[in-house]
């Protein structure tokens, strides 16, 4: 019988997952070095502790029934000692370890029939210079591990871009991918259960500005093929991965074709609209999966706009809100983080459609968000300066 979740990362993700866990009467403890995390404010308690902290994350397993969490750059040993103290924890370190891993993620993609676009491992002049003949360029370089958010990540457009990469990275393994020009990137939420159930819902198209994802259009613009294919790949991954929980699959949609971009083994920001626009989000799916209860239909309620609010260095209290919510299709989740540097992730919105995501939808989701600013006000009630 599972009472008490204990939660690893304390980020915007964990907060939203704790506060489905919490309504369907759970108990959560969080674990994240930074007191009153965006998820310790929400759970009841949290264990201010680094991730590679083994004997606060093992108090963690001991004080609750199931242990998850909420971003992939953890220690794997932490995640593996859990395992073998008997701890229950999910998704699983296998998982973790293959998508932690971009060249074990792509080659089990791969191997598990999902189409991934031509990549090598690369760590010296010779692999370049062998990669770069057999792939060819314009190349993508990236940290096998640790990036995120487009950090760790090189675009090259021949051998001596690629060797400034190489050296740049300091000895960091990388990979080489062949550069993919999409028309569009989408990206698929699934969850699957320990009994083995998958739900995924429709794709949702997704675009980044500079590396960080900015808007998530639901559902995505391709056609009906691409997105039962999208959801196939998906569902075929959870399978094989025997993944437990929410997940997600990014993809990059080019020529008609689909190519797997990467796997979070864990609810996924192109999915908080999921919260507002279906019947299920992705994070009471995540509860369900990992406390062993029924999924449930992953049914779009209404099409949305899911607009991500950063932070721009210019100050931590967030003005317009009063301007923003005057527009009753719009749902506003602020992340409760104290300080909003360039480019942060500080809250988003979603913006409810009555019909399809047109041009004109997304220029008016794009309109809501530049009534947003961030300032020094002295007014210390306002949101997020808590
Ligand atoms: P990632 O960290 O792999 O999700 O990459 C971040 C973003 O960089 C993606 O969302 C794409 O916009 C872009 N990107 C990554 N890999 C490639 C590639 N092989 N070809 C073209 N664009 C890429």
């Amino acid at each position: 019988m599972i009472r008490t979740i204990g939660v690893i990362g304390g980020g915007q993700l964990g907060r939203m997952f704790a506060l489905d866990a919490k309504r369907m009467g759970y108990d959560v403890i969080a674990l994240d070095p930074q007191p009153r995390s965006p998820c310790g404010q929400v759970a009841d308690e949290q264990i201010v502790a680094q991730y590679d902290d083994f004997d606060a994350i093992e108090r963690l397993g001991a004080h609750t029934d199931v242990v998850t969490y909420e971003f992939e750059n953890i220690a794997i040993e932490s995640i593996r000692r859990l395992e073998e103290r008997g701890y229950s924890v999910s998704p699983s370190s296998l998982v973790l370890q293959i998508t932690q891993d971009r060249i074990a993620e792509k080659t089990f993609a791969r191997d598990s029939g999902a189409p991934v676009a031509d990549f090598a491992e690369v760590s010296s002049v010779g692999d370049v210079r062998a990669a770069g003949e057999r792939i060819g360029y314009p190349a993508v370089l990236k940290t096998v591990s640790g990036g995120y958010d487009g950090k760790g990540q090189w675009r090259v457009s021949d051998e001596r871009g690629a060797l400034a990469a190489l050296e740049e990275a300091g000895g960091a393994r990388l990979i080489f991918e062949r550069f993919v020009p999409f028309e569009r990137e989408i990206s698929v939420i699934c969850a699957r259960s320990a009994k083995g159930e998958i739900v995924s819902y429709p794709p949702a198209e997704n675009e980044h500005d500079a590396g960080i994802l900015s808007l998530s259009l639901v559902p995505a613009r391709v056609s009906p093929e691409i997105a039962g294919n999208a959801r196939e790949i998906t569902e075929r991954l959870a399978a094989a991965l025997e993944i437990v929980g929410s997940f997600c699959v990014e993809f990059f949609v080019t020529g008609g074709n689909l190519l797997v971009n990467e796997i979070a083994p864990r609810p996924h920001n192109s999915g908080h609209y999921t919260i507002d626009a279906t019947r299920c989000s992705q994070y009471e799916q995540h509860v369900r999966a990992i406390c062993g209860l029924p999924l449930s239909p992953p049914e779009l309620m209404r099409n949305a706009i899911m607009v991500n609010i950063l932070g721009t260095g210019t100050g931590n209290t967030l003005e317009g809100i009063d301007q923003l919510l005057k527009d009753p299709s719009i749902v506003l989740h602020v992340y409760g983080k104290r300080h909003a540097p360039n480019r942060r992730k500080m809250g988003h919105f979603t913006m409810l459609l009555d019909g399809p995501v047109t041009d004109r939808e997304i220029a008016r989701a794009r309109e809501a968000r530049a009534l947003l600013r961030w300032t020094d006000s002295a007014d210390e009630t306002a949101q997020v300066t808590v």
